[in-house]
């Protein structure tokens, strides 16, 4: 069973979220209702990465507009919020300062209370809130981040990751390389299509290093197979995505059983992939374990997350003041104390 604080009243945070290439600005009511969850996404020069100042610049540009929007969305007005909250990290500092400095803000003006939210938990939170989950593992999987969290002893703590780049990150860099077109779907969408359109698999690294995972030498091997060894772009992102895949899998399925959970909950942009469902989904079953995924709106980066984790922790007494809201880049998950569990 989900239990979840309960206030008498029936509290509305906002949220802001804007740690990497979108920006997000949700609201939510402590009885978990969405109200509003409005985004934006920067979109990077042709065939070029993520450049964080040209994110943040974007962000801060766009985000006066969501806000607005979000209250349209939702039918009230900015005084009938109760809780104001923004990603504190981890993330890209620029970026991340852009959500900050919002939350700051709106709660001076307001006079309303701030909570800072780690990333990952809200993804965690919305994942338990949506999927009416109570405990699962989580494979969290991005375009900047590739961890498998779990809940014990009062924290979300990361028990895999990947020690080098996200397995989002592999696949966009891949598509970059051979100059697919990621305008109109995202690149990984490009890629999953692309694999569909064969069974054909060549052998690729597979780097799974006790519960850790790596996937740059993956990529490496991947470009080499396209523009060195001549194999076509179908048969190439098949084995690139079977490959990520099972390593994936195989991290969830030992922090399952080893855990002795029987939830599993896939998050994250790369989450949205069918092939990555299925393995997943497949491996629960073999555990008798249930699967969920979530829809797109709130897996993939949005503000509604981290309203609702702030809401959580503000019910569970956390307080924070304006002097305490600097941006995290690096901010664990594990140095949460969870109180509402
Ligand atoms: P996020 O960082 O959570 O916003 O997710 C963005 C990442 O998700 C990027 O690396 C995308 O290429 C990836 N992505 C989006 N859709 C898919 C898909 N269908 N299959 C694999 N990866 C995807
Ligand atoms: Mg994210």
């Amino acid at each position: 069973m989900v239990i979840f604080p309960k206030s008498d009243t029936t509290l509305i945070a906002i949220g802001f979220e804007s740690s990497a290439d979108k920006v997000g600005v949700g609201i939510i009511d402590s009885d978990g209702k969405i109200l509003a969850n409005q985004r934006a996404t920067y979109k990077p020069e042709l065939g070029k990465g993520v450049i964080p100042r040209d994110a943040a610049e974007h962000h801060a540009e766009v985000i006066p507009g969501l806000l607005k929007s979000a209250f349209e969305e939702a039918k009230i007005t900015p005084q009938e919020i109760d809780l104001v909250t923004f990603t504190q990290g981890s993330g890209m500092g620029p970026c991340l300062r852009v959500d900050a400095v919002t939350g700051r803000t709106l709660a001076k003006k307001l006079n309303k209370p701030i909570v800072g939210v780690n990333h990952q938990i809200a993804h965690v939170e919305i994942g338990r809130l949506q999927g009416n989950l109570d405990d699962p593992i989580v494979l969290y999987v991005s375009g900047g981040n590739s961890q498998i969290i779990g809940y014990s002893h009062n924290r979300y703590r990361v028990f895999g990751e990947t020690l080098d780049i996200p397995v989002g990150n592999c696949l966009d860099v891949f598509g970059r390389s051979l100059s697919l077109d990621a305008s109109k779907a995202p690149m990984g969408k490009v890629i999953e299509d692309y694999a569909k359109l064969t069974d054909e698999y060549v052998e690729l690294p597979y780097t799974v290093k006790g519960m850790d995972l790596s996937f740059s030498g993956i990529l490496t091997a991947a470009k080499r197979k396209c523009k060195k060894e001549g194999y076509t772009t179908e048969v190439v992102a098949n084995s690139l995505q079977e490959t990520c895949f099972a390593m994936l899998t195989e991290v969830t399925e030992r922090a399952l059983t080893h855990l002795d959970k029987d939830e599993v909950l896939v998050t994250g942009g790369v989450a949205s992939n069918k092939r990555l469902q299925e393995m997943l989904n497949l491996m629960a079953k073999e555990h008798g374990a249930k699967f969920s995924g979530l829809p797109a709106a709130t897996a993939i980066d949005n503000g509604v997350m981290i309203a609702w984790t702030g809401l959580l922790m503000h019910l569970t007494g956390h307080k924070q003041s304006l002097d305490d809201t600097l941006v995290r880049q690096h901010f664990r998950p594990e140095e949460v104390s969870i109180l509402w569990r």
